[in-house]
Order: structure tokens, then sequence, then C-alpha cells
């Protein structure tokens, strides 16, 4: 890999440290100006422009890949790549980096709708403090949704989210469930529930299915203008303003929360944090994510979702993404409970990652 001995090894430690620093350390803007290029009719920055102006002092060129670093923070990008790595989390970019006169450069779109929220999240316009969360137990009733041959995913979907209300009503929040039992729920359903709430988020759980897959990964709904990820190409509905496009920002602070706790706690391969406009996340006012909690094609990760250890570990995520999040958006008028420093769980059993990564199918 190119410019690998510039990414300092990390121990696992470390790693969490970096993680926990993605909403810490909230360097002042040192005012750099922001220059725009336009490559192939799309507006982008170097990242040599987002150092200075996230007072990162370290640039280091390489090849095709550029690593900008501080003390807490570090950003990654490749030329002609979509993958982007903020304190080594992968996220999916909407639109890949490009190399324009030896810079690197990410799109402006990409710096509005991703780093910028990621990186000042407690700079977000009027994010709503919460008290309440809205879980939606994916699939349900004469929809099994992926199946593996240990169970249906309606059932994983539905323990998990029940061990989830457990843990986040003892940290004192309002819990509301989508679906409580085996039965069906439309989607529009779903969204119209959780639209009844003002003051909450809302996080989707489902777990994956397409070949031999693994890992986890976070569903952030797409930007207006940017091509879903699960689609084949740009569509007319791209340009349509969606309900939850009102909350952009918050979805994305939320959907990083979210997915750092997923990798943290379950130790499984990061898939990266994507775009798409399922339903569920299109059609709501309040922030939301959806979560993808491992592959049932896959029968190391379909073995460890069907253990309880496991779903519970997810339940814990979701606690975790839910507490990173109202920390981040510095609304601290939720509930007020105890900040424990959070203790990496073991990974039920060790899982590798597979070393070719199909992309997934019939993901929602
Ligand atoms: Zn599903």
């Amino acid at each position: 890999m190119l410019g690998v001995r510039h990414i300092p090894v990390l121990s696992m430690a470390r790693f969490l440290v970096y993680l926990f620093a993605i909403f810490a350390a909230l360097l002042p803007s040192r005012g750099a100006d922001w220059v725009l290029y336009n490559v192939g009719g799309r507006d982008y920055v170097s990242m040599r422009n987002l150092a200075e102006f996230y007072g990162l002092d370290s640039v280091r060129q390489t090849g095709n890949e550029v690593v900008l670093s501080s003390n807490t923070r570090s950003l990654r990008a490749s030329a002609n790549s979509a993958e982007f790595f903020i304190n080594n989390l992968k996220f999916i970019l909407s639109y890949p980096a490009v190399e324009h006169n030896g810079q690197i450069c990410v799109s402006r779109m990409d710096l509005v709708k991703l780093i910028e929220p990621v990186m000042r999240p407690s700079r977000i316009k009027n994010a709503v403090p919460i008290d309440t969360v809205v879980l939606d137990a994916g699939h349900g009733g004469h929809d099994n949704g992926a199946m593996s041959i240990y169970g249906a995913e309606k059932n994983y979907t539905l323990d998990t989210v029940l061990r989830a209300r457990e843990l986040l009503m003892a940290a004192g929040y309002k819990v509301v469930l989508t679906r409580s039992g085996d039965y069906f729920v439309p989607l529009d359903d779903r969204a119209a529930i959780a639209n009844r709430y003002k003051s909450a988020i809302f996080i989707s759980i489902h777990f994956n299915h397409g070949g031999m897959g693994t890992g986890v990964e976070a569903y952030t709904l797409a930007p207006r203008g940017v091509p879903s990820m699960m689609s084949d190409g740009p569509s007319i509905s791209d340009f349509q303003e969606c309900p939850g496009n009102a909350r952009d920002a918050e979805n994305m602070a939320l959907a990083t929360a979210s997915h750092a706790a997923l990798i943290m706690k379950t130790r499984m391969f990061d898939r990266g944090l994507k775009r798409a406009r399922f339903v569920v996340i299109r059609d709501i006012k309040l922030p939301g994510v959806l979560l993808e909690g491992g592959f049932l094609s896959n029968p190391q990760d379909a073995k460890m979702i069907a253990t309880p250890i496991y779903r519970q570990t997810l339940a814990s995520a979701v606690l975790q993404a839910v507490e990173n999040y109202r920390k981040a958006v510095g609304t601290q008028s939720g509930p007020v409970v105890e900040s424990k420093k959070s203790q990496p769980e073991k990974k039920p059993s060790p899982s590798t990652p597979a070393p070719i990564d199909p992309p997934a199918t019939g993901t929602n």
C-alpha cells in the first residue's frame, strides 16, 4: 500500500483513543480561506487547504495518498478513491478524491456534508437536544429479511432492539419501538411513528446479506444531489429534497457516533459509513441512522449474530452511539447520566476480515 510507512501502526488502545478523539479537541479555525477548483464540473478543495483550516500541522503526501494529522486527529485520502479516513474510521465519500495540479482534493459536497459536521459537530446549527430514542427493528411478520442457517434477520433485529431498549432506559432515556413483536410494520408507518417525537433520534437495526461480505456498516441519508450508494447511478430522485435532508449535519454526526461505537464495540471489519435513501431514514424529520450489524450470508458472521452475547454487544454499541452523539453536538439537556468510561468488549469469536470484500446487496 502506498505511503503505508507514514501511518503509525496503532495499538488497539491508541486506536480507541483516536476514535474517541473524533469529537474532541475542537481546535479553533485559523480562518484559512477556501480555494475551490473545478474538476469535471464539480467543486473541489485541496487536502492541504483542509489542513490549514482545521489546524492539522502535519501534511504528508506519498504517491496517491495524503495524511493530515495533529496530536489528536488525522485525515487520510487517496486520489481516485472514495475511501476517506477520519481518525482511522472509514467513511465513503460521495465523490472519489481527485488529483489536481499535484494536490489531492475532495469535493466541496463532501467537505460540507461529511467532513465539517464530523470535525466540528458542536457547530451544527439548531441541533435539537434529545431525551428519546426511537429504535427500529428491521423487517417482521411475513417479512423475514435475510436468512442464515441459524435464523431470520427479523428475529435478530428485534432481539437487538429489545436489549438496546433495556440499556437506554437504564441510562435514563425514553425509548420508542416501531415494533415490539413479530409483526409487519410498513416502512411508511415506521417513519410516521418516528415523526411523532421531536427531541429524539432514530436508529434502525438490520443485518446484511450478499456473497461472502463481512463486517459492519452504517448508512446515513444521502444529501440532495448525491447518488445513493445502493443505486447503479444518478437518478432524478437524487435531486429531490427529502424530509430527512433538513437534518443532514445531525444525520452525519449521529452516523459517525454510531459507526465509531459499532466498530469499537464489535471489533468487526469496518465497511465504512455510507449514503443511501432508505425510506426510514429518508422520510423522518429527526436525525436518523441505519446500522448493519454483520452478514447473515457469511458463515462466520452468521454464527456470531446467532449468539446472544454478540447481540448484547450491538445493543451496547447503540447506547454508546447515543451517548457519543449527545456529547458531540453539545446538547446536554437530555438525561443527565454518569459518563462511564467505555470499556471495549471482546468480540465473542474472532473473525478475519475477508480479503475480498464484495459489495453488499439486498441491504434493506
Ligand atoms: Zn434488513
